[in-house]
């Protein structure tokens, strides 16, 4: 076992030892890659392509002038082919599977939304691709299942457990480890072993760099505020990377509080959860009293993760990241918000960070910034979001 941290006290490989031979064969190849213009050459072409990078930073003047504070600039991923910043990482990741000469990718999904990325980059490279999801999840996103399907991956059902994410989690890396040799495990948020973290974070930060330079065109100068949801982290270490070094830029990561952070029913890993070891790394994260990890809830399928990406575990220790919860219906209210105000539906995730954005942005000066990661739209969430606001009804 390989207990080389990363992040403070934060990361390592709490795997068995299959696991970290395979580890060390990507971290090489991850290594090499980074330094090799092509490879960055080719990931670029792709975003600019087929993606469509880079995604706007969008001034949400109807938004800032309604709430009456600081001024709020929307990044777009949304935008993104597939529809959200998911795709910057498949790219990535399947370069690096096509370097080593792999013909399948295997990934895990909870709601599908990184098994349909994973599908298409796959699509697109002409490889296989096993996508493993639980079976609760398998019946409650039937389109998505189908959509994998469409873009000629196999999912496969995983019975264990809750049946859930992090059970498909767990049966992905028995399916990549008993097939190594053929197989690449394409992960989907800043979570794993080392340097699943650090490989998800060099194919998001670009999400920042394009941030900071649109945000010097538009304002001359830095933000003084990033906001962006937090499930395993990736789409707001991508947002935060670029800066971190700018300690006058206050970053703030929003997690899901469901039905409130003093219920049973939430996925607020940052304000109710320990530290310890979940899915191959030390974090912050909520387990059981038997060291499991212990299922949670969320109204969005993207945040309903017990654990958070080392880094984040990290950034928070250190004080320079604030996390904060939003409730289900606090989101919702900001998904129906963001329709009405600015002709965008943004997915159910995102409209986590909006929610706190509302509460925060009318507290702040009329010549403060802020930028809001807008992580995905929300044409996914729209049956379920309909749903849930006839039951309150
Ligand atoms: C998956 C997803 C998230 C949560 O994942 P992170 O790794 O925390 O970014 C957030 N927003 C959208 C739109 C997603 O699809």
């Amino acid at each position: 076992m390989e207990n080389t941290l990363q992040f403070g006290r934060f990361g390592g490989q709490f795997v068995p030892p299959p696991v970290v031979e395979a580890l060390k064969e990507l971290e090489a190849e991850f290594e090499k890659a980074i330094k090799d213009p092509e490879f960055w050459e080719e990931y670029n072409y792709i975003l600019t392509e087929y993606v469509g990078r880079p995604s706007p930073l969008y001034y949400a003047e109807n938004m800032t002038k309604d709430l009456g504070g600081g001024k709020i600039y929307l990044k777009r991923e949304d935008l993104n082919h597939t529809g959200a910043h998911k795709i910057n990482n498949t790219i990535g990741q399947i370069l690096l599977a096509k370097r080593m000469g792999k013909k399948k990718v295997i990934a895990e999904t909870g709601a599908g939304q990184h098994g349909v990325a994973s599908a298409t980059a796959a699509a697109m490279f002409g490889m296989q691709c096993d996508v493993y999801q639980g079976k609760e999840d398998i019946i409650r996103q039937k389109l998505n299942v189908f959509r994998m399907e469409l873009l000629g991956a196999t999912v496969h059902p995983v019975e264990r457990g809750t049946q859930t994410l992090s059970d498909a989690v767990d049966a992905a890396i028995e399916a990549w480890v008993e097939d190594v040799e053929n197989s690449f495990y394409l992960l989907g948020s800043a979570v794993g072993p080392h340097p699943y973290p650090t490989i998800v974070k060099e194919f998001q930060k670009i999400i920042g760099q394009e941030a900071l330079e649109q945000i010097k065109e538009k304002e001359g100068r830095l933000p003084d505020y990033c906001i962006a949801c937090v499930g395993g982290g990736s789409n707001a270490i991508g947002l935060f990377d670029a800066f971190v070094p700018y300690k006058e830029v206050k970053l703030i990561g929003v997690e899901g509080a469901g039905k409130g952070v003093d219920t049973e029913l939430h996925a607020a890993t940052m304000t109710k959860g320990t530290e310890g070891v979940i899915h191959g790394m030390n974090t912050i994260a909520i387990f059981n009293e038997d060291g499991t990890p212990k299922p949670v809830y969320s109204i969005s399928a993207g945040l309903d993760y017990p654990g958070i990406g080392p880094e984040h575990a990290y950034l928070k220790d250190t004080g320079r990241v604030e996390y904060v919860p939003a409730t289900d219906d606090e989101a919702v209210d900001a998904f129906k918000y963001l329709s009405e105000k600015e002709g965008i539906i943004p997915a159910i995730e995102s409209s986590h960070a909006i929610a706190y954005a509302m509460k925060f942005a009318p507290t702040l000066d009329k010549d403060e910034v802020i930028i809001l990661n807008l992580s995905g739209r929300g044409d996914k969430d729209v049956e379920a979001i309909k749903e849930y606001m006839d039951s309150k009804a």
